[in-house]
């Protein structure tokens, strides 16, 4: 199964991204572990993603697909991908669109998981007390959400117009959100010959 995960932060796409991976077999990739694990290196690349993550900006693209591609292009060989947090540009979709081709694979889905702004808002400041992440106070929360909402949001008519787009509900319950989701891609994963829910998806 190939999916990616579209949602502004505090939707739980993490969470979700990871109960997908093992209910379907494909690896969950995340964008911002992926980039936050660069950005520990003692390196001018590490310092400049750091510098961008710190702010809630975006990355540049280039760096986004030069971390990116090797872990996809793995993924693609060994039971597909769960895209959690990338693309989050038109140029990143076109240019996973363009990853996917070269390597002979299609895109199934785009589960966009939506939620009000104040209840992600809440989340995220919640979130923030355990989760140590420097982008997590309420200035950079009120950025990135920003940043969703001008640059990411565009995707979502992207993927809908490919007829690919699942949009869920993710102001309920974790439980009821992966529940919701599932019965969404149940077809697909049949599809793909696993059986569904055959392990723990928690
Ligand atoms: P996340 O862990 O998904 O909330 O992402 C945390 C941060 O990592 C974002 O605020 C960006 O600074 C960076 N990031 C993650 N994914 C991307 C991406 N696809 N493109 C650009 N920057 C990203």
């Amino acid at each position: 199964m190939r999916l990616l995960l579209l949602a502004p932060p505090g939707a739980g796409k993490g969470t979700q991204g990871e109960r997908l991976a093992a209910w379907s077999g494909a690896r969950h990739i995340a964008a911002g572990d992926l980039l936050r694990a660069q950005a520990q290196v003692n390196s001018d690349l590490g310092r400049e993603i750091a510098a961008y993550q710190v702010r809630g900006d975006l990355v540049p693209d280039q760096i986004v697909l030069d971390v990116l591609t090797p872990a996809v292009t793995e993924a693609a060989a060994r039971g597909g991908y769960i895209l959690d947090g990338f693309p989050r540009t038109l140029p990143q979709a076109i240019a996973a669109a363009e990853l996917a081709a070269r390597l002979g694979v299609t895109l199934d889905a785009a589960v966009y998981l939506y939620a009000p702004e104040a209840v992600l808002t809440r989340r995220l400041l919640d979130r923030a007390r355990l989760s140590g992440r420097a982008d997590d106070t309420a200035d950079v929360i009120r950025h990135r959400l920003r940043v969703f909402a001008e640059t990411t949001g565009s995707l979502v008519p992207y993927y809908t117009e490919r007829g690919i787009l699942v949009a869920v509900d993710a102001d309920q319950p974790p439980d009821t959100v992966t529940a919701g989701i599932q019965a969404r891609l149940s077809g697909l994963v049949r599809a793909s010959g696993r059986q569904p829910g055959s392990r723990s998806c928690r």
